[in-house]
C-alpha cells in the first residue's frame, strides 16, 4: 500500500474517537469502527491495514470532494465500494446523495478528536 494512503489511514484513525490501540497476539493494533456500518476494523500502528479498511470520501471526489482530514474517514470495503456504486453516479444536488453526505459528515464530526499524545505519528498527510 501506497505511504500516503497509510499516513491517511492513520491519521483518520488518530482523528476518530473510535479507534483505540488494544493488545493483540502480533503486538499492538488500532481497533475501531467503519464510519457507515460500525464493523470493528484494524490497522497497523503505521496506518497498514489488518482487515479491509479503506479511505473513505464523505463528499465524494466525483462530486469534488477533497483529499483534508476532515472529508476523509475510515470505511470496510464494502461499504466504501457500495456506497460508490450506489452514489457517485448521482448528481451531487441528488436527494439520496445530500442526506448520506450529511450524515457521514455529522458522524465524523462526532468522532472527531485531538490525536492522542501517545501515538508515534508521522506528518499531518
Ligand atoms: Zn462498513
Amino acid at each position: 500500500m501506497k505511504e500516503l494512503t497509510r499516513r491517511r489511514l492513520l491519521w483518520c484513525a488518530a482523528t476518530d474517537r473510535s479507534f483505540v490501540r488494544v493488545e493483540r497476539a502480533e503486538g499492538v493494533v488500532l481497533e475501531g469502527k467503519c464510519l457507515h456500518c460500525g464493523r470493528k476494523l484494524w490497522l497497523r500502528t503505521d496506518g497498514e491495514p489488518i482487515s479491509r479498511a479503506t479511505i473513505e470520501h464523505i463528499v465524494p471526489r466525483a462530486h469534488g470532494g477533497g483529499d483534508e482530514l476532515e472529508n476523509l474517514g475510515i470505511a470496510c470495503a464494502r461499504c466504501n465500494h457500495g456506497k460508490g456504486v450506489r452514489l457517485d453516479v448521482r448528481r451531487a444536488d441528488d436527494p439520496t446523495v445530500m442526506r448520506v453526505t450529511e450524515m457521514l459528515e455529522q458522524r465524523r464530526r462526532d468522532r472527531l478528536r485531538e490525536p492522542p499524545a501517545d501515538w508515534d505519528l508521522p506528518p499531518r498527510p
